[in-house]
């Protein structure tokens, strides 16, 4: 175990990289790191991770990273049918380890020459990084922006990068002709679901020309376990917790985002079917 400033890194060895995705339009799903240095306090990355209970019951301060990814994925790609590969879909792959390590390029790299088509979903634009890779090959990136409000993100997604270096990254992304959408999610009842954040994260969308994907909270245990004890905003946790299921507050919400979207001429796609009003 190595630990750089409060970060915990472990690396382990695994025999398969490339799993079946559930998720709408991917394949399959490729995570190049169990953990995320993001640490945002409504991940449900830790209920996903839950076999490593060491990463997610301190999620945002333990990583451990599959050392031996590269060589796995390569043995994985001669049987694998060619399709879509969501990068990542449980942690990010572009958290902060990654800027030293380059797992997420070179996995991206290997994929596109093999003819299969990547989707890059993230919250840094360390992702910028990779333009050169994106530039040439069959990929969609998704930043996720739930607030362009510092102060709000600082509390509920701590160690991301700021919403306005994201922002500046969805620039250079469409600046260079690649597919972007902005992931709007989770909308966390009474913190970011005004008009006016949905409003402003709707048109930046616009300003570069990316579709939204939205999607509410969906509360799972250990996120649950998460939450509370990481909550430090003013709305009730309580509260919070049981609008994100009321099926009123949903379409409401779903409502409300197709009205923005339309206004600013965006197309958006809840990313469930049960948000569909
Ligand atoms: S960036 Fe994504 S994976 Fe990482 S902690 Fe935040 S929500 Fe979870």
């Amino acid at each position: 175990m190595n630990s750089i400033g409060s970060i915990m890194y472990n690396y382990i060895r695994v025999k398969s990289v490339l799993s079946k995705s559930k998720l709408p339009d991917l394949d399959y799903a490729l995570n190049p790191y169990i953990g995320c240095e993001h640490g945002c306090i409504y991940c449900y990355g830790p209920d996903m991770c839950r076999r490593y209970l060491e990463v997610a019951l301190n999620w945002g301060s333990t990583v451990l990273i599959k050392s031996n990814l590269i060589s796995v994925l390569r043995k994985d790609l001669k049987h694998a049918k060619r399709g879509t590969v969501g990068i990542s879909t449980a942690t990010d792959p572009y958290q902060p380890v990654e800027g030293r390590l380059g797992i997420t390029r070179e996995a991206i790299n290997i994929l596109l020459n093999h003819g299969f088509k990547v989707s890059i979903q993230s919250k840094s634009n360390t992702v910028t990084r990779d333009l050169d890779l994106m530039s040439e090959g069959n990929i969609d990136v998704g930043l996720t922006i739930t607030t362009l409000n510092d102060a709000l993100a600082s509390i509920i997604e701590p160690k991301a990068p700021r919403p306005y270096l994201r922002a500046k990254a969805a620039y250079e992304i469409s600046a260079n002709g690649i597919e972007l959408w902005i992931f709007l999610g989770p909308i966390i009842p009474l913190v970011n679901d005004d008009e006016n954040n949905i409003n402003e994260v709707v048109e930046l969308a616009a300003s570069v020309n990316a579709y939204v994907i939205y999607d509410k909270l969906n509360v799972k245990p250990l996120m649950l376990y998460n939450l509370r004890r990481k909550w430090t905003l003013k709305a009730d946790l309580d509260e919070v917790i049981r609008l994100s299921s009321d099926r009123n507050y949903v379409r409401n919400l779903s409502i409300t985002i197709s009205n923005i979207c339309r206004k600013h001429r965006v197309k958006c796609v809840p990313a469930f079917r049960s948000l569909v009003t």
